[in-house]
């Protein structure tokens, strides 16, 4: 029985890197091998989370392989810990006695480490893949890239705090692991924590509960050279989180640790932030990330193509990159599945493949992207009614989410002027050419409404 774990282990010891390997793998015990299951235990449940969603996928089809069968691996946190933990080559688990909290912080523990010190900062899974080497630059892109380089190079001098922030699946927490990766390649021993803002108030509130703030207060104060807090946004209306994360914030700026902070929202609009944190936030550079370019989304395909072996022919590329606009993961998402598809269906990956692949993606698409749905989602989203954006009245309230919808039903719909203008409750055509000039003009100085037109994108069906 435990073979087929040993096997297995060797298995995916051929298929990650040592460091992968070492950190996510080696600490996993079996406990027992049962009809098709085999149950392993994990200390903690950050990291039984962490394993679950990255390599659900690699442990059921290794073991599968070993046993000649298809089989599960159920990953669970162990009931009590065991006296001793078995021997890992990097101590990724708290260990009870000294941490009882599970601390998803990253942290480099350089070879000088010491023990304890390990122990309190068990590694945080970085993702290996997330680097600046793969990650593709272009306009929409370039200063987030640019900036977060510079950090690497000069932590706390170049700029501090560094804010970046931007729409979901559009590299900032690729951006965020590859400055932990490149620090840590380049000095070893600087102590990086990383860590999400929605976890960082988990860990709080679990501090809280144990009574081990002075702990909590400790590894992020006192024993942090660089932290990266990954969607700050997610702080809004967390009053208690954000006084702790003021005197965390002011204590490391003070000893010049190097901050940065991602968030899908500018400080400026992050509701319900306190003013003292929003202020800190615009200490250093604020830059954003944006959707990529049609040039950038076919080269971010064609470099995750060569990195996984997939032949991707260019008119896949241009086909793929002109259907996803507004998300990467998204992007890459579908060139997974058409590659996976075409080797099921033992079909070259061609245009004419995508195009009947994803044939139900796209009349889907065409299905419920029309006008009318448009116009209920910026309906939804400004608070207003339909009824209102369809009518004439001309307060800035109603004619700006008017203008708004008008301009997505231009740039995602088929629909001509008259058309959209037929749609809006019998607008004349020039009234919908100059609500969506006014947009388009705006979008070229107003951060903010680029980031909610981004928004808005992305809860667009299909
Ligand atoms: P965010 O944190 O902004 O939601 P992620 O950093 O998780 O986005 O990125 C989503 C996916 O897209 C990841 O797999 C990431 O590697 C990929 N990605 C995003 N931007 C780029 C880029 N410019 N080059 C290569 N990959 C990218
Ligand atoms: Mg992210």
């Amino acid at each position: 029985m435990k073979e087929i774990w040993t096997s297995a282990l060797a298995g995916i010891r051929a298929r990650v890197t040592d460091e992968n390997f070492s950190t996510y793998f080696a600490p996993l015990r079996l406990v027992r091998v049962t009809g098709d299951s085999v149950d392993v235990e994990v200390d903690d449940e950050f990291f039984r989370d962490w394993v679950r969603e990255h390599y659900q996928g690699l442990l059921n089809e290794a073991v599968s392989a070993a046993a000649g069968q298809a089989m599960l691996v159920d990953v669970r946190v162990a009931e009590r810990r065991p006296a001793v933990s078995p021997p890992s080559v990097i101590p990724i688990v708290s260990v009870s006695a000294v941490t009882p909290a599970p601390v998803p912080v990253v942290v480099s523990g350089g070879a000088q480490a010491s023990g304890a010190e390990l122990m309190d900062f068990p590694a945080f899974p970085l993702n290996p893949v997330y680097t600046f080497e793969t990650f593709v630059v272009g306009p929409s892109n370039e200063m987030a890239h640019a900036a977060t380089l510079a950090v690497t190079q000069d932590p706390a001098r170049a700029f501090n705090p560094l804010f970046i922030y931007g729409g979901t699946g559009l590299g900032k927490t690729h951006l965020l692991h590859a400055v932990a990766h490149g620090l840590r390649a380049a000095q070893p021993n600087l102590r990086i924590c990383y860590v999400s803002a929605e976890e960082f108030t988990n860990q709080m509130i679990k501090s809280i509960q144990r009574q081990r703030m002075e702990a909590f207060r400790d590894r992020y104060r006192a024993r942090c050279d660089v932290l990266l807090m990954d969607d700050a946004h997610v702080l809004a209306g967390k009053e208690r989180t954000q006084e702790e994360f003021f005197y965390t914030f002011n204590a490391l700026h003070a000893a010049q640790k190097q901050i940065i902070l991602t968030s899908d929202k500018t400080p400026q609009d992050i509701p319900q932030l306190e003013e003292r944190l929003r202020s800190r936030f615009q200490w250093g550079l604020i830059t954003d990330i944006r959707a990529p370019q049609f040039e950038t989304r076919v080269a971010i395909l064609q470099t995750k193509a060569e990195r996984d072996g997939i032949d991707l022919p260019d008119d896949v590329a241009f086909y793929l990159a002109k259907l996803m606009r507004a998300n990467v993961r998204e992007l890459e998402g579908a060139l997974i599945r058409l590659s996976a598809y075409a080797s099921v269906r033992g079909r070259q990956l061609s245009a004419d493949f995508a195009h009947e692949a994803l044939r139900d993606l796209i009349e889907n698409r065409a299905r419920t992207l029309n006008i009318d749905s448009i116009v209920k989602l910026v309906a939804e989203h400004f608070d207003v009614k339909v009824i209102d954006i369809k009518g004439v009245r001309r307060h800035r309230a109603i004619s700006h989410p008017r203008s708004v919808a008008m301009y997505l039903c231009r740039k995602h719909t088929q629909s001509s002027y008259p058309q959209i203008g037929r749609g809006f409750g019998g607008k004349d055509h020039s009234t919908v050419i100059s609500a969506c000039r006014k947009v388009e003009h705006a979008l070229e100085e107003d951060h903010t409404l680029r980031t909610e037109i981004e928004a808005l994108e992305r809860k667009l069906p299909g």
